[in-house]
């Protein structure tokens, strides 16, 4: 991504450079023949610098914006070349990465908890407080799928995805686990967590909350209640990670008592 938005800028630089200068006059006579179908690259062999340049901005469909740097002496500025062609870079990487989310079933829920791509809140709130390091990792790892309930890979193994704790005879998902699996043990720990994450709540985003399903209680709190890091919410990311990993926790300690 990086590469490419570079390239795109050179491509700017290298064309409002003074007429005079050799490279200007080079590159625009290579341009040139490129555009016009002049230059044919054998096939297999490198691509030169120019034709290179002139590939990336026809990818993000910014040719015409190249033509007009030759054809005109109208000048884009640099801020709005710049954000034209970080926009088109960063629109066309984050249409892929839902694509790919997509492709995954399993990725069901972290398409919803990250919904663009964006460093994690469970990274920043870890490095103010590596000791909750493990709890951030176990919320990505819960948003991602890789959390070995039975609706996960472990269905594989035992054959069901219904939660075999309770007997509400629900498939073992993630909500079910934080929210609904009525086992004595893994009650106790959600009420006595989500009461604390309750009361360090403002009390707009406590209402806001109590008024949610269990699907977008978990989509809010799996993101990082809705993502961008709020520094003066810190105790509470804590808290939400803290919390989620002691409920799985016991959930899993009473799957592997039972195996
Ligand atoms: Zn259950």
């Amino acid at each position: 991504m990086g590469m490419d938005i570079a390239r795109l800028m050179f491509i700017w630089k290298i064309l409002l450079l003074p007429a005079s200068c050799i490279y200007n006059t080079l590159a625009r006579s290579r341009i040139t023949d490129i555009r016009f179908g002049l230059i044919r690259e054998r096939a297999g062999a490198m691509r030169g610098p120019m034709t290179l340049l002139y590939c990336t901005a026809q990818k993000y469909n910014l040719v015409d914006y190249v033509h007009s740097l030759l054809d005109t002496t109208v000048v884009i500025p640099k801020n709005v070349w710049k954000r034209l062609v970080t926009d088109c870079v960063r629109s066309r990487y984050r249409a892929r990465w839902t694509m790919t989310c997509m492709l995954y079933p399993k990725l069901r829920l972290f398409r919803l908890v990250v919904p663009q791509v964006a460093a994690s809140v469970w990274w920043q709130v870890c490095r103010r407080d590596p000791a909750v390091m493990k709890a951030c990792k176990l919320m990505v790892r819960i948003a991602a799928g890789e959390h070995g309930l039975r609706t996960g890979r472990a269905r594989f193994v035992v054959h069901t995805c219904v939660c075999q704790h309770c007997d509400m005879y629900e498939a073992e998902t993630v909500e079910h686990v934080i929210y609904q699996c009525s086992h004595p043990r893994v009650a106790a720990v959600r009420d006595r967590v989500m009461q604390n994450i309750a009361d360090l709540m403002p009390r707009p985003m406590k209402d806001d909350v109590a008024a949610m399903t269990n699907e977008q209680k978990s989509v809010l709190f799996l993101s990082g209640l809705g993502g961008g890091y709020v520094a003066e919410w810190q105790h509470i990311y804590v808290n939400i990670a803290q919390a989620i990993s002691n409920i799985y926790k016991m959930h899993i300690e009473l799957s592997l008592l039972n195996a």
